[in-house]
């Protein structure tokens, strides 16, 4: 076997010490000549178990073998007509637990980068000012999204190939949820999001933003007076868990979603010229190991913390964060405090964080998640002196549309409930999808469910 089938071409990646400083973007993306090569490692299976492990089924084998012959118009089109988030997708999908975990040429050497080349295929398309996208909005009934994460934007997307006007319906000022105000710009550039939204703006897709349904005009005035005659919900899960410990309300204190939309969304990282800042010491602990809390401590990093800190009561095994970001994160000075759990936050007399108390923890037989149950060691407790504490720990979906809407059914965790297999919610003519649904969850997952659910959308309202 020749040694390229062997090795994955390596992404180009900045310099760690300069990018840590700086919200520039870390992975360079491949080159014609980088794409061509990785492209030609593919096998071209003809039971292609690398779409199995994609949640939209982008017909991966189809899309590479384009880039192989060098046809990246062509590619392209394979991959939108499957993906319509490329650019997004080929940057944050944990690709090496879904397709690339499948992937034949896996099972020997590395993986075919698939996350890679995706992104490679996407930017070339950016950079086309030729790519013809028309509205052709031929249908009358007109369907609400309200939220535009990549569940709300993928289904809205869909919806106005179908011929559907739609509207989007967005609580915060600037519209993509997570993509927008949780993932830092240097793993997800703004300008890739925001061209991104414009090829859905193109189709024909209306965003209004700052309308908070619940709120500003309710579910009832939606299907009422303002005549829409579907909806989908895609609020996703923005609502931040705490750990209810001592020491919480210090200053000081922050949730991840808090700290990030501060920086990511208003700017922080640009006070005075922004109005909103972020007060970061010199040392900040984020207490948790998945993706938003890589990003949060790395965010820390950029905007001023000299030593930026994780606290995680597992180990690096049960962490939750893609390889890549924990990879990137050691690169960047990142000091890791595994099997630590919190069990207060100190303060000096003015209210201000100084140090975060913890216990020492070892593992025991998998819990309910099937992960290592962390135990207490007794008489192990230390403390870490900080100046910032992020809490990372989870989220859950914010309540206010349930609570203001007739007829909506929610589980226990506060996530709404969809018939078995499908996204129709307990009240006629409503859809969800994305974390609403699922509680916090992944990009694709999102777009996978706003895709199906633009489907089912488009069944109800030819049965009536
Ligand atoms: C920091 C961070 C990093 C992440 N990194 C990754 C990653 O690398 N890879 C990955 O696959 N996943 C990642 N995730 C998870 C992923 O971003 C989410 O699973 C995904 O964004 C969920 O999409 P969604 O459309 O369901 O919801 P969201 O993206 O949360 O969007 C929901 C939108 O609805 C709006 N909204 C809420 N309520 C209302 C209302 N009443 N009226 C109007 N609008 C409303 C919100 O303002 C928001 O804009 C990350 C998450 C975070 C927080
Ligand atoms: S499984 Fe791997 S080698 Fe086979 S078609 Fe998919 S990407 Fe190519």
């Amino acid at each position: 076997m020749p040694v390229k089938r062997v090795q994955k071409t390596p992404m180009p990646e900045r310099d760690a010490v300069l990018r840590s400083h700086d919200f520039g973007e870390v992975n360079e993306g491949y080159g014609i000549a980088h794409a061509q090569f990785e492209a030609e490692r593919c096998l071209r299976c003809q039971d292609a178990v690398c779409i199995d492990g994609c949640p939209v089924r982008v017909p991966i084998p189809e899309f590479i073998h384009e880039i192989a012959k060098g046809d990246m118009r062509a590619a392209a089109e394979v991959l939108r007509s499957s993906n319509p988030l490329p650019a997004v997708c080929g940057r944050v999908c944990p690709q090496e637990v879904q397709c690339e975990e499948q992937c034949s040429v896996g099972i020997r050497f590395k993986p075919v980068a698939i996350g890679y080349l995706e992104r490679f295929v996407a930017d070339w398309e950016m950079e086309q000012t030729d790519i013809e996208i028309t509205a052709n909005l031929h249908r009358d009934e007109k369907v609400a999204v309200i939220g535009s994460g990549p569940a709300g934007l993928v289904c809205a997307g869909e919806l106005a190939r179908l011929g559907y006007p739609v509207t989007i319906f967005e609580a915060l000022h600037a519209p993509g949820g997570v993509l927008r105000y949780g993932i830092p710009e240097f793993r997800l550039p703004k300008d890739v999001l925001d061209w991104e939204i414009e090829q859905l703006q193109r189709l024909g897709v209306e965003i209004q933003c700052n309308m908070i349904i619940g709120k500003t005009i309710t579910m009832d005035q939606l299907m009422g007076e303002m005549g829409f005659k579907a909806v989908f919900i895609g609020t996703g899960a923005g609502l931040p868990s705490f750990m209810g410990i001592p020491g919480e309300n210090l200053n000081g204190v922050y949730s991840a979603n808090e700290f990030l939309t501060r920086v990511n969304l208003m700017r922080a990282n640009d006070f005075p010229n922004a109005d909103t800042p972020v007060m970061v010491g010199k040392r900040v602990a984020v207490i948790g190991a998945g993706n938003t809390a890589m990003d949060t401590v790395r965010t820390a990093l950029r905007v001023g913390a000299e030593h930026g800190l994780i606290v995680y009561r597992r180990s690096d095994q049960e962490m939750t964060a893609r390889v890549e970001e924990h990879q990137h994160a050691i690169e960047e000075g990142v000091e890791f405090h595994w099997l630590t759990n919190p069990i207060e936050v100190l303060g000096d007399d003015e209210g201000w964080v100084t140090g975060l108390k913890c216990v020492r923890m070892e593992l025991g037989e998998p819990d309910a998640s099937g992960r290592a149950r962390p135990i207490p060691i007794e008489g192990s407790e230390f403390v870490i002196p900080v100046d910032n504490v992020v809490l990372s720990i989870g989220n859950r979906p914010n309540p206010l549309l349930l609570q203001t809407t007739e007829g909506l059914k929610s589980n226990k965790w506060g996530c709404l409930v969809v018939s078995d297999g499908s996204s129709e919610t307990s009240r006629e003519h409503v859809f969800a999808g994305g974390d609403a649904v699922t509680g916090a969850a992944t990009v694709i997952l999102a777009a996978g469910a706003g895709k199906n659910a633009a489907a089912e959308i488009h069944d109800d309202l030819a049965a009536r």
